[in-house]
Formats: structure tokens, sequence, C-alpha cells
């Protein structure tokens, strides 16, 4: 599957192809036995729901993608909506990825049309992908908000937590956002420091996700333990420890799709034992 971004005016006015339609949070589906799809729309019956207004954003195999919000449920058989969450892991990391591009962007548009500045209403710039403020010039881009989320290891073992925002008995890696001024580094110690207590280095980069609920950029790290007794922050995590690999097998992780269960299964295939080996 190749996916070629493109913010530009569709090349013609047929509004054939595939569709990535939102209403608030979720996404318009078809769905075959068990799997959904992104659904093409072709034809009066279907092209006639569409709303008006929509963004083209691109061609997947040479064949049109658009977007666009509704303000209700659709009249199409054999589709529904789902909640663009629940499709993470089900429908594939490229397509998922482009569901997320086409939500972001419609989020964007719904939360730029007045300017921050003097208030006054903001005109799109469909070849930028921006909107404008006429009075003070001022563009306006999507917004993606920066995310650490980092594996750290010590002498075969990760650290994990469960999150007060997680129910049951949830463990992951720790992750948070970056703030201004600094850099991935800096905040990886940081958000480690903060948020367990302890010191860590050798952070290396290990790929990133798009995370689109409803605007962050996942940025994930590798890191080794080098001092300090765990020691949690209260206010967003009930407990962190230091586990074996058999025992994270026994705990309930993050989902296959995410990035957070990709640095998990790195520490499980055995690649997070290498480097220092420090006991707090
Ligand atoms: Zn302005």
């Amino acid at each position: 599957m190749s996916f070629i971004h493109d913010l530009k005016i569709a090349p013609d006015e047929d509004r054939e192809g595939m569709w990535f339609l939102f209403y608030g949070d979720h996404i318009l589906v078809r769905t075959l036995e068990e799997s959904a799809r992104i659904p093409w729309l072709a034809g009066a019956e279907d092209l006639r729901v569409l709303p008006a207004h929509s963004f083209f954003l691109g061609t997947i195999d040479g064949k049109p993608c658009f977007t666009a919000g509704v303000e209700g449920p659709l009249e199409l058989p054999g589709t529904s909506f789902r909640s663009l969450r629940s499709l993470l892991g089900e429908v594939e990391e490229e397509m998922f990825a482009i569901a997320g591009r086409a939500f972001q962007i419609l989020e964007w548009e719904r939360t730029n049309r007045f300017c921050g500045r003097c208030g006054k209403p903001t005109e799109p710039m469909p070849d930028k992908g921006a909107m404008l403020c006429p009075a003070c010039k001022i563009q306006y881009y999507p917004r993606i908000v920066p995310a650490v989320i980092v594996a750290v290891v010590n002498n075969g073992r990760i650290l994990l937590a469960h999150a007060r925002r997680h129910p049951g008995a949830f463990y992951s890696v720790l992750a948070g956002f970056v703030e201004p001024g600094e850099t991935f580094e800096e905040c990886v110690c940081r958000e480690i420091r903060e948020e367990a207590g302890i010191e860590v280095e050798n952070i290396r980069y290990f790929k990133s996700q798009p995370w689109p609920f409803p605007n962050t950029l996942m940025v994930g790290f590798t890191a080794d333990y080098t001092k300090g007794d765990l020691v949690i922050e209260e206010r967003e995590l009930v407990h962190a420890a230091w586990f074996e690999p058999e025992e994270v097998l026994r705990l309930e992780i993050p989902r296959n799709g995410t990035i957070a269960r990709e640095l998990i299964d790195w520490f499980l295939a055995g690649r997070g034992s290498s480097g220092r080996h420090n006991r707090p």
C-alpha cells in the first residue's frame, strides 16, 4: 500500500474514492464479517450522503482519499461508526495512520476557525494545509504535540507502571509530554525522574507513532537505569516496579499496534538485557 500525502484540491470534481468520514471521534467503517474497512464510496446512492465540505487527503495506490466531518449518523447500508481508537490493531497500520491524519486535519480545522490573537475568522490556504488570519497574517498549521514514551531497563528487568487513569491491573511503560525549550533526551530524564524518582542514561531512539487522541506524536526511546530508588508520582501512578520477562507475561499490557506494546515486546525479545547492569 502506497499513500501519497497531498492536501491540495482534488484533481477533479468526482468525489468517488475512499472516505474517512468522522462523526465526532467515530469513523465510518464498512463491516465485512468480523473485519472493519474504510469504505470506498461511489455512485449516486453513496455520494448523496456526503457533506459538501471535505478535504482531499491524497491517494492510496493511485486512488483518491477524502475526509469530512458529519453532524449525525449516515444511512449507508453495511456501515457503522466506530471509535477511531477501537480500530487500532484491527485495520492495517498504514490505514490507521491515514485515519489518524484525517482526524487531526478535521480537528485542526474545527479548532482554528478564528485567529487566536485577534479573534477574526481565518481563511483556508488549501495549497499549504494551513488556516490564515487575513488581519494578522498568522498561519495556523495542524497542532502536533510531541510526547516521549520510554522503556527503562535494569539488569534484565523493565520498569512498568500502573497509572490511575487505567482500570484493572494494566501496566505500561512511562510517557509524558515534551515541555517548551526541552530536548527529547531532557524530557526522557525529567519524566522518569518525576514519575519514578530514578536516573537514566544511554537514551536511544526506538521509533515514533502518531497518536491521534487527539494530536500527539509519541516518540519512543529505550534507556538504562543508573541510580535512585523507585519513588512514584502518586497523583498519576498507583504502582511501579521492575519486572522480569516471565512476570511481564502475567500482566495486562498495551494492545498490539501501540508503540508501548512494541517497546515491551522489544524487552521481551531480550533486546533490553544488554547495556549496564545496575541494581537499585
Ligand atoms: Zn488575527
